[in-house]
């Protein structure tokens, strides 16, 4: 790759990572009644397979990513929470189930 390609090759990486500071990521349960959105861009993610994990959403590993708190808001209805282990909360939907 030659020094050009590389700097407009940056250029466009600089420019996705400037979107991805300020868009606004939208999610929700299965049946939708449990709604979220965050602005920004994830601090983390990670795989997850710890029994715990594994049991809760009945897979082998389960897809995490973390957010600043004050940029997340839950936007449905209330959460059913379940203290799964000491100091690990697991919200989910109290109409489909789902975490
Ligand atoms: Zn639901
Ligand atoms: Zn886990």
């Amino acid at each position: 790759m030659s020094l050009l390609r590389i700097k407009a090759h940056s250029r466009r990486l600089s420019l996705l990572k400037t979107l991805e500071d300020v868009m606004t990521t939208r999610g929700f349960c299965f049946c939708r009644k449990i709604t979220w959105e965050h602005e920004g861009a994830s601090t983390w993610e990670c795989y997850c397979h710890c029994d715990d994990c594994r049991r809760a959403c009945s897979a082998p590993a389960v897809a995490w990513f973390g957010v600043p708190s004050k940029s997340f808001r839950w936007t449905g209805q209330a959460l059913k929470t379940l203290q799964s282990s000491k100091g690990v909360y697991r919200h989910f939907c109290s109409d489909c189930g789902r975490p």
